[in-house]
């Protein structure tokens, strides 16, 4: 068996690999930190990025209340590891789905799921009941990116008074995240629409108040606007999770916010001409879906996925191998472009520093998407 140990040379591993900046994650973290010690407001990190325990518990250490998963198999992987606060951030709709959640809840009392129609309230709640169980639930609101969650003001408060006619769901809060200007480049415009997220955010959070419910959670915000959240008064918590290890899509919106601290490592298995060189990481190591990963430490060279377990880099016509000092056996780098859909191809993380190996971690959480 491929058994890689702590203390071992990352020139040692085998390929691809999902290598961890030790480092600069752990910078990542304390400099998200250190943006929201002076707040009010809260760090509920989303794992759906690390889907990894031991950076939850991490991020617990560094002082962020709680956690968010996407889904109700994350929140299985980070129930059974301890980590009790959890917020899952889609709606539970479906029989096994359900079913499974109210398992959870029986030993992990402080899960608590968001809701946004009156047949997704009326079976959960229906579950709850035959469990006499109880749920704490958040209205997901629409504040623009027209994904799930109810319009802002009036729907919200309907289902508000629906959710209060069940007896084993109790509302705590709201929900509205901005996925959609996450990656606006210009802060003007990335600060000035996401204001307008949060006015509808907290306008209805206030109108709920006013109508008697106690919304204690305002819950919104990832990586590109966490910080513009937090300064608007009545958000009480943000959620970001690629600010761990980033990825070149972010890191071309925000600028050097955050470290790049993740790479997928791969070898160059074969030179066929004087302008390509085919490594071994392919369509299963490197996600594309936001662009393609990006080379590290080699300027002019791009990358294709050349199929499932390929890769092909290539370079002007002027420029061979020779010059690039390309040879068959280098080991090549990226940054990902989009850190979540990569890191979920993973089985491992290969924590280093300074060229050793430090720790390994499971992506425990790897293709849990139910
Ligand atoms: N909250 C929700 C509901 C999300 O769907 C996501 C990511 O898609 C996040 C927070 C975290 O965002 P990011 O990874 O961009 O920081
Ligand atoms: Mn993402």
């Amino acid at each position: 068996m491929y058994q890689p140990r702590p203390g071992d040379l990352l020139a040692s591993l085998d390929t691809p690999a999902m290598i961890v900046d030790g480092q600069l994650m752990e910078e990542n973290i304390a400099r998200l930190m250190a943006r929201f010690r002076e707040t009010p407001v809260r760090v509920r990190p989303h794992l759906k990025t690390a889907k990894s325990p031991e950076l939850a518990h991490r991020l617990l250490a560094a002082g962020v209340i709680g956690c968010c998963v996407a889904k109700v198999s994350e929140a299985e992987v980070m129930a059974l590891a301890g980590i009790e606060d959890l917020l899952i951030t889609s709606e539970i709709v479906g029989p096994p789905k359900v079913t499974r959640l109210v398992n959870l809840l029986r030993r992990h009392p402080r899960i608590k799921v968001v809701v946004d129609s009156q047949v997704g309230i009326q079976v959960l709640s229906a579950a709850l009941e035959v469990a006499d169980l109880h749920l704490n639930v958040l209205i997901e609101l629409n504040v623009g990116q027209n994904r799930c969650g109810v319009a802002p003001g009036e729907d919200a408060l309907a289902l508000a008074q629906y959710i209060a006619s069940m007896s084993h769901l109790h509302l705590i809060g709201v929900q509205g995240y901005e996925g959609h200007l996450q990656h606006i480049h210009d802060l003007q415009e990335r600060t000035r629409r996401c204001r307008e997220a949060m006015h509808l955010l907290t306008t209805t959070a206030a109108q709920l108040r006013t109508a008697g419910f106690p919304i204690e959670i305002v819950t919104t915000g990832g990586t590109g606007t966490a910080e513009i959240c937090a300064q608007w008064e009545g958000v009480t918590e943000v959620q970001p999770g690629s600010f761990l290890f980033m990825d070149t899509d972010y890191r071309n919106a925000l600028g050097p916010v955050y470290a790049n601290a993740l790479t997928i490592l791969s070898t160059v298995i074969s030179l066929p001409s004087p302008n390509r060189a085919i490594v071994d990481a392919g369509l299963k190591s490197l996600s594309i879906d936001s662009g393609m990963p990006e080379p590290l430490g080699l300027p002019g060279v791009q990358y294709q996925p050349a199929g499932d377990e390929h890769g092909v880099l290539f370079w002007d016509k002027q420029t061979n191998a020779a010059r690039l000092q390309l040879a068959i056996g280098d080991r090549i780098a990226f940054y990902p472009s989009h850190i979540d859909t990569t890191i979920n191809l993973h089985d491992t993380y290969y924590v280093c520093r300074n060229g050793v190996l430090e720790a390994i971690w499971p992506v425990t959480a790897r293709g849990k998407v139910q």
